[in-house]
C-alpha cells in the first residue's frame, strides 16, 4: 500500500504517516516548509522498514501539487490512499477577516484537497484497482463559534466535497471519507489552548481530555484498512464525545 500524506511534517499528519507505516504502508510524506522535520519523519519510517519519501509542495498551488503527484508516481509507480490532512486556521471574526485571510484559508483547507484529490482520483481511475481518500475536517463544521469563520466555513465546503466525491467515485471502487477531530494537542493550538481554555475544554469532552494525534490517526488508518471497504462519504467524529454533549452546555467565551 502506497499512501500520500500532506501535511505531515507535523501534528495530526506525523502521526497519521506512524499509522499508517505500522499497517504496512509506504509513505509519500507532503510538506510546506519543514524539510528538518519531513527528513526525520522519513528516518524514522525506514527504521520501521517501510520506504519513505518526503516532497514538498504547497497544496494550495494546483501546480505544485501535480508536480507532487507525478514525483510520487514516478517514485511508487502508484498511490493507494490519499489522506488530505494539510490546514490552517486563521483565528479571526466576520468583521477582522480580510478578503486575504478568507482566500489563504479557503486555499489551503478547500481548494488543496481538491487539486490533491483531482490529480490522484484521475490516477486512481486510470489504473482501476480502487483506492481510499481521506478528508480531515473538524467539529467546528457542526457549531458556530466566535472567530473560527474562514475556518469553519473551509471545512464545511470540505466536507460537502467529500460527500460528492465518495459518490462520483464509489463505482470506481474509490471509499471518500472525513475524519472530524475535536481539539488535538499540536502545534495549530498552540497560542488557544491557555490551561484555562484547556480546563473549559476537558469540561465539555466527555472523556475529559483532549485527543492525541494517534488517536486520529487510527481512525485514518481504519478508514484505509481493508476492514473500511463498505464506509464511504461519511464524516466520522473523533472527538471524545464533544459533539454528542447537550448543547446548553456549551461555553461562548472560547476564544
Ligand atoms: P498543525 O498546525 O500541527 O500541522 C499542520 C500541517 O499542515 C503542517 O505539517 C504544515 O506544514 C501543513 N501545512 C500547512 N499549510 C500547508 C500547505 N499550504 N501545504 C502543505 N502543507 C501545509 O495542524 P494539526 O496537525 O493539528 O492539523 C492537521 C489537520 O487536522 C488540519 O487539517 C486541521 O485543520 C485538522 N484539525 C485539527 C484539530 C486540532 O485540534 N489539532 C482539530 C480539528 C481538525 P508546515 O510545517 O510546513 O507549516
Amino acid at each position: 500500500m502506497i499512501a500520500l500524506v500532506t501535511g505531515a511534517s507535523r501534528g495530526i499528519g506525523r502521526a497519521i504517516c506512524h499509522g499508517l507505516a505500522d499497517y504496512g504502508a509506504d509513505i509519500v510524506i507532503n510538506y510546506r516548509e519543514r524539510l528538518d522535520l519531513a527528513q526525520e519523519l522519513v528516518g524514522s519510517l525506514q527504521e520501521s522498514r517501510r520506504q519513505a519519501i518526503a516532497i514538498k509542495a504547497d497544496v494550495s498551488d494546483h501546480d505544485q501539487v501535480e508536480s507532487m503527484v507525478q514525483q510520487a508516481l514516478d517514485h511508487f509507480g502508484h498511490i493507494d490512499v490519499l489522506v488530505n490532512n494539510a490546514g490552517i486556521n486563521v483565528r479571526k471574526s466576520l468583521l477582522e477577516t480580510s478578503n486575504e485571510d478568507w482566500d489563504t484559508v479557503f486555499g489551503v483547507n478547500s481548494s488543496g484537497p481538491f487539486y490533491c484529490t483531482r490529480a490522484v482520483a484521475q490516477h486512481m481511475v486510470s489504473r482501476g484497482k480502487g483506492g481510499r481518500i481521506i478528508n480531515l475536517s473538524s467539529i467546528l463544521t457542526r457549531y458556530g463559534m466566535v472567530d473560527r469563520l474562514a475556518y469553519s466555513a473551509s471545512k464545511a465546503a470540505l466536507e460537502g466535497f467529500s460527500r460528492c466525491c465518495a459518490q462520483e467515485l464509489a463505482p470506481h471502487n474509490i471509499t471518500v471519507n472525513v475524519v472530524a477531530p475535536g481539539t488535538t494537542n499540536t502545534e495549530i493550538n498552540q497560542e488557544f489552548l491557555t490551561p484555562s481554555v484547556q480546563k473549559i475544554l476537558e469540561q465539555r469532552i466527555a472523556v475529559g481530555r483532549i485527543a492525541e494525534p494517534h488517536e486520529i490517526a487510527a481512525m485514518v488508518t481504519y478508514l484505509a484498512s481493508d476492514q473500511a471497504s463498505y464506509i464511504t462519504g461519511q464524516i466520522i467524529r473523533v472527538d471524545g464525545g464533544w459533539s454528542s454533549c447537550d448543547p446548553s452546555t456549551v461555553q461562548r467565551d472560547v476564544k
